[in-house]
C-alpha cells in the first residue's frame, strides 16, 4: 500500500515539474473547442430560463456531459433541475459550479446596442448566467482529456447554481451534503473583467435572507359592511411602514427592500389575503439573523393592529462570500498568464454604443488586467450570491471572466447585449483556460490542497463558525417562476438556438454585428 502511494507520490511530482508544458496544452485544448464554446453560450442564452425553472438548460448541458463520459446524478438537494456530474476517481475532489438562470424582463437581442427585445416581457439573460457552464463544461472537458492521457489522479465535479437570482438553493446543496467530499470548489462567474479575490473582496458583498410574509384577514364588502372586513393588505401596508420608520436607526450597512407580490384582487372587497416579499441583507450571519428576528417582530405587530395572522416562508438565504487566498493566488498568476481576449473593432463599437445608449461612462472594453488587491478592511455591503454557503465549507474561489461590457446596470437588458456575441465567446474561452489552469495545480500539488486547507481552518473559520439560515423543514422554493415561464416559454421555444443550421446565434436571428443606432 506505502509502495503505491509512494509511487502516486512520485508520479505526481514527476507530473507537477511538467505543468507548464500541461498549462500550454489545457490553453491549446480549449483554443480547438472554441466552436463547441460557442454553441454553449449561445444556446442556453436562447432557452432564457429563470430560477428553478432551467430544465432545458440543465437537461442540455448533462446531455453534453454524459456523451463524454460523465457521470450525471439529477434532481439533488430536491431540485428538479439540479444535478452533480462526476469524472474520474480519488483525491483531490475539484468541484467546478456556475449559475445556470437568467432575469424577468431581460429578453434582449444579442449585438444590439439598444432595447430590443427578442420576446417582449419575457425573461432574458440580463446578467450572462449563460456563459457560465460554456466556461466549465469546456474546462471540465479538457481536463478529462488531459487526466486520461497523462494519467492524472483525481475526480472532477460540475454543479449548476441553479436559481441564483433567488439565492435558492446553495444553502440547500450545502445541507443535503454535496461538497462533504470534495476539497477545492472553483466557482466562475461572468464580468467585464479578468479577476479574482480572497477573503471579503472589495467588500461590496452581503449575506441574506429572502422571506415572504402572508397576512391573512376576512373578506367583507368594502362599501357595504366594511367593519366586517380585515384587510390583509392593511397588515402589509403597516408592516412596511414600520419598517420604513425603523430603517433610520439600523446599520449603514445594512440593505432591505421589498415588493408586494399580493395586495388583493379588487377594491370593493376587502383583502383576505396579502403578501410582501422582503429581503433582508447584512455583513455577517448575527447582524442577518437580527434583521430576520425584527422583520418577523414587524409581521406580528402589523398583523395584531389589522386584526389579521400571518406566517412567513424563507424562499433564500445565503452568507457573505468568504474567498480562499491560496486559491486566489494560484488562480491570479493564471489569470495572468491566459491574459485578456483580443477585442475586435465590432467589439468596441458595440460595447461604447450600448454605453452611450444607457449614459454610462463611455470606455468600451476592458483591455488590462489588474493586481490581486488585498481584501479592504472595512466592507460596505452590497449584493449577494449564495456561493456564500459554500465557501464557509470549502476552500473556494469565484473567478470572474471576461464576457460582458463594463458599466452596466446590472439586472437588465443591457447586460444581456453582449452575452451571445464574440464578446461573450472569447471571454468564456479564456475563462475555461483558468479554470482548467487552476484545477490542474491542485490536481498535481497536493501541498496546495493542504495549504488551501490550512488557510480555511487557521484564518477563515478560526473565529467564525458556518451557521445555516435554514432549519430542518425548509424546502427550496420549487415552484418559483413556474408561471411565468409557462407563459413565456412557448413564445421562447420558436427562437431555440438550433446550431445545426446556423453557426451563431446571430446568424440565426440575421443580426448584423454590432447594431448600433445610425445617428441623424
Ligand atoms: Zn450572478
Amino acid at each position: 500500500m506505502t509502495a503505491i502511494l509512494l509511487a502516486a507520490g512520485g508520479l505526481r511530482a514527476q507530473q507537477a515539474a511538467q505543468l507548464p508544458a500541461l498549462k500550454q496544452e489545457v490553453a491549446a485544448e480549449v483554443d480547438k473547442m472554441q466552436t463547441l464554446t460557442q454553441q454553449m453560450v449561445d444556446e442556453i442564452f436562447s432557452f432564457s430560463e429563470l430560477g428553478f425553472q432551467e430544465y432545458e438548460t440543465s437537461k442540455y448541458v448533462t446531455g453534453i456531459l454524459e456523451k463524454n463520459g460523465f457521470h450525471v446524478e439529477r434532481g439533488v438537494a430536491g431540485v428538479p433541475t439540479a444535478w452533480i456530474a462526476t469524472y474520474g476517481s480519488g483525491k483531490p475532489v475539484i468541484a467546478f459550479i456556475t449559475d445556470i438562470d437568467c432575469i424577468p424582463r431581460a429578453s434582449q437581442k444579442p449585438g444590439v446596442a439598444y432595447h430590443d427585445p427578442i420576446v417582449e416581457g419575457a425573461p432574458g439573460h440580463g446578467e450572462g448566467h449563460n456563459s457560465g457552464m460554456a466556461v466549465n463544461v469546456t474546462a471540465a472537458l479538457v481536463l478529462k482529456k488531459l487526466m486520461d492521457a497523462h494519467k492524472i489522479g483525481g475526480t472532477i465535479k460540475l454543479v449548476p447554481g441553479v436559481a441564483e437570482e433567488l439565492l435558492g438553493t446553495k444553502a440547500f446543496y450545502v445541507r443535503a451534503g454535496m461538497f462533504k467530499d470534495v476539497d477545492i470548489v472553483l466557482g466562475a462567474h461572468v464580468e467585464s473583467e479578468f479577476s479574482t479575490s480572497y477573503g471579503t473582496g472589495n467588500g461590496e458583498w452581503s449575506g441574506l435572507v429572502s422571506v415572504q410574509y402572508f397576512f391573512h384577514g376576512k373578506a367583507a364588502h368594502a362599501a357595504g359592511a366594511p367593519w366586517e372586513g380585515r384587510s390583509a393588505l392593511d397588515a402589509v401596508e403597516l408592516m412596511d411602514t414600520g419598517w420604513d420608520f425603523r430603517r433610520e436607526h439600523l446599520r449603514p450597512a445594512q440593505r432591505s427592500h421589498r415588493v408586494i407580490i399580493n395586495g388583493g384582487d379588487q377594491p370593493n372587497v376587502v383583502p383576505s389575503e396579502a403578501a410582501v416579499w422582503y429581503y433582508f441583507r447584512e455583513l455577517d450571519y448575527t447582524h442577518i439573523k437580527d434583521l430576520y428576528d425584527l422583520g418577523n417582530m414587524m409581521a406580528d405587530s402589523a398583523a395584531k393592529m389589522t386584526g389579521t395572522t400571518v406566517d412567513h416562508k424563507l424562499v433564500g438565504s445565503a452568507w457573505p462570500p468568504f474567498l480562499n487566498k491560496v486559491i486566489a493566488e494560484t488562480q491570479q498568476k493564471n489569470i495572468e498568464a491566459v491574459g485578456m481576449p483580443k477585442w475586435s473593432e465590432a467589439d468596441q463599437t458595440l460595447a461604447k454604443a450600448l454605453q452611450k445608449e444607457i449614459g454610462a461612462k463611455v470606455e468600451g472594453l476592458k483591455e488590462k488586467i489588474d493586481p490581486l488587491a488585498e481584501p479592504v478592511k472595512k466592507p460596505t455591503g452590497g449584493g449577494s450570491d449564495d456561493i456564500g454557503d459554500i465557501s464557509w465549507n470549502v476552500p473556494m474561489v469565484y473567478l470572474m471572466y471576461p464576457a460582458n461590457i463594463p458599466n452596466l446596470p446590472g439586472h437588465s437588458w443591457a447586460n444581456g447585449v453582449a452575452m451571445a456575441t464574440p464578446i461573450a465567446h472569447k471571454g468564456s474561452t479564456a475563462g475555461a483556460k483558468v479554470q482548467a489552469m487552476t484545477a490542474l495545480d491542485f490536481f498535481l500539488q497536493p501541498q496546495l490542497v493542504q495549504q488551501a486547507w490550512d488557510y480555511f481552518r487557521d484564518v477563515q473559520t478560526k473565529e467564525v463558525h458556518y451557521e445555516p439560515f435554514l432549519s430542518a423543514d425548509d424546502k427550496p422554493a420549487v415552484e418559483m417562476n413556474k408561471e411565468k415561464m409557462e407563459k413565456f416559454a412557448p413564445q421562447l421555444k420558436k427562437y431555440y438556438y438550433d446550431p445545426g443550421r446556423y453557426k451563431t446565434y446571430l446568424e440565426q436571428l440575421g443580426i448584423q454585428y454590432p447594431t448600433v443606432r445610425t445617428q441623424p
